[in-house]
């Protein structure tokens, strides 16, 4: 079954105890067990609801993993994940790992006597040489935010294989319908579905799919132990976006690609930062292990002050933290997403005060531009005019 019938069909979008054409809200905390000795599929809401469930079913199919689990954010399931390690451990993350992810692990976990390194995981060698005899797992985020820096899948999971670590894979920004790790080798995926895979900006969930049954179960155990699961009203939202999450991102990946090769033209914009554009270091690989760049972009307009003038210029897009929605959303690193990071690391990084990150929505293409056309144009006479 091809991926857009599996979005569909792969976990029957019908209820199988009713027929209904929409898996329903099961709005229920506990489950009247109609036989003592013989217990009922579902008992507590916490372990388990029939809601939740379809959820769980159509991710772990689309990642083609055993497992699936919803939870009430990106962060609690990338939390979620992360305990199932012990005080001893030690694990490699990317170092521009996504925020909530490295608060989480400096200021958390860290207290827990779980150890972390942060490379840069694009290089094999930087993770080679970061392992240790107690470290348990390889985290991967590709691409990475906002520079887009693409990790070898392939080559990490063989890397792990071989020293018995865990491969987890956040893989917020492309979703299964451009890149599916557990495929390359992988053992964890995890989503904030709260982006692309929700897609309109209304509900906020985390996903985690595991490859196999055994480490299924540990990740149950934590799900249910630690109880920060999907609320079933928003399992439901997340699942009525997965049905057109293929359209969308179709819609989106084109336009972005179009806007990222405009950008690349235009007098002023210093560069771009897309993987679809055959000059990004991580061109190549991306074709590779990915069947589509995505629906996010940055570039850089030099300064502070173009940045900010065209943030107030233009019309369209949200200005706002977040990605992955119907509507184009723009945002700032250096003031949003990595604000708390000291100027002189965010600059390395290429985080300057330049930089925008766009999340192309379904708007019309040409629309986008236009307006983006128009508000450079009045920064850029407003940075003149100041000089
Ligand atoms: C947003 C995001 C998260 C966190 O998810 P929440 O749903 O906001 O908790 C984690 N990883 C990436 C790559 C994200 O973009």
């Amino acid at each position: 079954m091809n991926f857009a019938t599996k979005l569909l069909h792969g976990r029957s979008g019908i209820d199988p105890f009713t027929g209904a054409s929409s898996i329903p809200i099961y709005q229920a905390s506990t489950f009247h067990q109609f036989d003592l000795d013989q217990p009922g599929v579902y008992d507590y809401g916490r372990s388990g609801n029939p809601t939740r469930h379809a959820l769980e079913e159509a991710i772990a199919v689309l990642e083609g993993g055993s497992r699936g689990f919803a939870f009430a954010s990106g962060m609690a399931a990338i939390s979620g994940v992360f305990m199932l390690f012990s005080t001893g451990d030690h694990l490699i993350v990317p170092e521009d790992v996504y925020g909530g992810t490295y608060r989480f692990l400096t200021k958390i976990l860290s207290r827990l006597g779980i150890e972390v390194s942060f490379v840069d995981t694009t290089r094999i060698s930087q993770i080679e040489a970061a392992i240790r005899p107690n470290t348990k797992a390889i985290f991967i985020e590709t691409p990475s935010n906002p520079t887009l820096k693409v990790t070898d899948l392939a080559a990490v999971s063989r890397l792990a294989k071989a020293h018995q670590l865990l491969t987890i894979v956040d893989n917020t920004f492309l979703t299964p319908y451009y890149q599916r790790p557990l495929e390359l080798g992988a053992d964890i995926v995890i989503h904030s579905a709260t982006k692309f895979i929700g897609g309109h900006s209304d509900v906020v969930a985390g996903l985690v799919v595991t490859k196999d049954e055994e480490l299924g179960n540990q990740l149950y155990l934590i799900q249910n132990g630690m109880g920060a699961v999907l609320g079933v009203q928003d399992c439901w939202l997340v699942m009525r976006g997965l049905k057109t999450l293929k359209s969308r991102l179709d819609v989106s990946t084109h336009s972005a690609g179009k806007i990222a090769a405009w950008l690349d033209r235009h007098p002023h914009v210093q560069r771009v930062y897309y993987t679809g554009l055959a000059a990004h270091e991580g061109h190549e690989l991306q074709e590779r292990q990915a069947s589509g760049h995505g629906a996010v972009l940055s570039f850089d307009v030099g300064n502070r002050d173009m940045a900010k003038a065209l943030f107030d210029a233009v019309r369209l897009p949200i200005v706002a933290v977040s990605l992955g929605a119907v509507e184009s959303i723009l945002s700032y690193p250096a003031m949003m997403s990595h604000a708390a990071m000291p100027a002189e690391e965010r600059l390395e990084r290429g985080i300057t005060d330049g930089l925008i990150r766009l999340s192309v929505g379904l708007e019309d293409v040409d629309d986008l531009i236009a307006d983006l056309e128009q508000a450079l144009a009045i920064a850029a006479a407003k940075c003149l005019a100041n000089r």
